[in-house]
């Protein structure tokens, strides 16, 4: 303040230090676009502690009823690994007399507000989506459970880091979270196709689908517990970083004209550029969690062989499948390894395939 006073004062040729103002401005917004490029800047999502002072999560994860915080970690953590849980569940650090969590809830990155569910439906309860432009690839993060929204908050609207999106609570929609086990359920990752509505009513489930895109069907979360500690230990410096780490669980080629919805929102998840013209097919690396996380256009002579439309599995690697206690990616059949449960409805929405 006092150094741009003096300089407002003080006699020089005008046209030259404005010359060499603006030089300086645009280093310093050069700098900080690259800064911004370079280093991913996380806030944790509620006002615990824990976590920065780098207790162990069992401080943090709140238990799904079977008192092993464990169970609030992401992953095949619950039902002896056959449900999935697509985020962390964090608890609450303050109560009021009533026993009500009293958190607020934290944006972790800047983002734009994509999604607004005020009333509880579906399993997530109350909650919001925020998308994140800012970083590549730009993924999404949601915060459910919630007790309220911050007033006001409205899809469009872009939000700072830390921004406050609304009161930690135990919303939900066909279930009961009781009380006791009020939670923050966090999640990150990407969004498998913008034509989520078609397939979900050629599926007949018979009921409206009140969270359009942002149906937890349509999601695909990162371990968001794994992208924090990573993130602190300078093991990623941006989110590319984390789709760049993957383990391929399953690799499979298709043969195809389509360019999914996922490719041209995610394009830094192209290990080459896209052809001029139409592609011939996709190899797609999968993650253990079902996330297609490398993408290769391929040429017509790659997909010779290959039925139009009909995936084929080139490559399994069933023992990081089995020791994450993953999803079911892709079963053997007749010595064959075909398309698992988990991975179908993957494959049908991001190709709409039926
Ligand atoms: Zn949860």
């Amino acid at each position: 303040m006092s150094g741009a006073m003096r300089v407002r004062g003080t006699k020089r040729a005008p046209g030259r230090s404005r010359r060499w103002g603006w030089g300086i401005v645009l280093c310093w917004l050069g700098a900080a676009i690259a800064a911004a490029q370079e280093r991913l800047e996380l806030v944790w999502p509620t006002p615990s502690r824990a976590w920065a002072e780098g207790k162990p999560a069992t401080e943090w994860l709140q238990h799904a009823g079977s008192g092993d915080p464990q169970s609030g970690a992401f992953g095949g953590v619950r039902s002896g690994g056959s449900q999935f849980h697509e985020g962390i569940d964090i608890r609450p650090v303050g109560r009021d007399r009533k026993g009500a969590p009293t958190d607020p809830v934290f944006a972790v990155l800047p983002g734009v507000v994509r999604h607004v569910a005020g009333a509880p439906s579906g399993g997530y309860g109350r909650y919001v989506v925020l998308e994140h432009p800012g970083v590549t690839p730009a993924v999404y993060s949601l915060y459910a459970h919630l007790a309220s929204i911050a007033p006001g908050l409205r899809p469009g609207q872009t939000v700072a880091a830390g921004a406050t999106l609304g009161l930690m609570g135990h919303s939900a929609g066909g279930y009961r979270i009781p009380p006791d086990r009020a939670h923050l359920h966090f999640e990150i990752g990407v969004m498998v196709t913008r034509d989520f509505q078609s397939w979900y009513e050629r599926k007949k489930f018979g009921s409206r689908n009140e969270q359009g895109v942002w149906n937890g069907m349509n999601l695909l979360g990162l371990d968001p517990q794994a992208l924090f500690e990573d993130w602190r230990a300078r093991r990623i410096t941006t989110l590319q970083d984390v789709f760049a780490r993957q383990e391929t669980v399953v690799r499979l080629r298709l043969a195809t004209t389509r360019t999914p919805d996922f490719v041209t929102r995610y394009p830094s998840l192209l290990t080459k550029p896209l052809p001029l013209g139409p592609v011939s097919g996709w190899e797609i690396r999968f993650n253990w969690t079902g996330l297609p996380f490398a993408w290769t256009p391929l040429t017509g002579l790659e997909t010779i062989g290959l039925a139009a439309g009909v995936p084929r599995i080139v490559e399994v690697n069933a023992e990081v499948e089995r020791r994450q206690r993953s999803k079911s990616l892709a079963v053997q059949r007749g010595g064959e390894w075909t398309v698992g449960r988990d991975l179908e409805p993957v494959l049908q929405l991001l190709f709409g395939l039926r």
